[in-house]
């Protein structure tokens, strides 16, 4: 009897080596796991650290920036075909190449600027009378009187600008007929015509 008692007390005691053995194993390896969940946590901390890029599209347009018609960049709307968060500054810069654009890039303010032909759409509007390319006939040119007739020509009248008194020429050449209104351009044009 008691060397069967002392074979239960020591699978008592073996049972609870093995068992604090398995309990010590598996706080280890819960210890262990610990510090790899620590290291993804780092990792995705990482990825929200880097802010997304503020992107702001503009359009500037050639003949406006030439001629400093002070218009400010328009900004558009254009929805890039990728994703330009998940990328970097050389794989934005391919997407959007010179001379058609130009991509700047400050801290994360991302401005992409679409380089255009022309007027911008404001000055687009605007019409002047100026003189056609030979500089002999009163002309309807497209734009403000600043680029003459480089915005394109509307139409080149029958009027002789010799014709005109010293007034009206100087008003031709100071760009003093300028207006958003087509009508208004034509009517100075007839008074023009009718008085010389
Ligand atoms: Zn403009």
């Amino acid at each position: 009897m008691k060397n069967r008692s002392i074979f239960l007390w020591l699978c008592l005691a073996a049972f609870f080596f093995i068992g604090s053995s398995f309990l010590g194993y598996a706080i280890n390896s819960a210890d262990e796991e610990e510090p790899e969940l620590t290291s993804k946590k780092d990792v995705t901390d990482v990825t929200s650290m880097i802010e997304p890029y503020n992107i702001v599209f503009l359009e500037r347009y050639a003949l406006c920036d030439e001629y400093n018609l002070n218009c400010s960049a328009t900004g558009y709307d254009y929805t890039p075909a990728e994703d330009l968060q998940s990328l970097n500054e050389e794989e934005i810069r391919a997407l959007f190449p010179a001379p058609n654009w130009s991509v700047f890039l400050d801290d994360r303010d991302l401005t992409i600027t679409h380089l255009l032909e022309g007027l911008c759409p404001e000055h687009k509007k605007i019409m002047h009378l100026g003189l056609n390319q030979s500089g002999e006939y009163v002309t309807i040119c497209y734009g403000p009187s600043e680029i003459s007739s480089l915005g394109g020509v509307y139409l080149v009248s029958d009027i002789p600008f010799a014709a005109l008194n010293d007034e009206q020429k100087d008003k031709i050449i100071h760009g003093s007929y300028e207006s958003q209104n087509l009508e208004e351009l034509q009517g100075i044009l007839d008074s023009l015509g009718e008085i010389n």
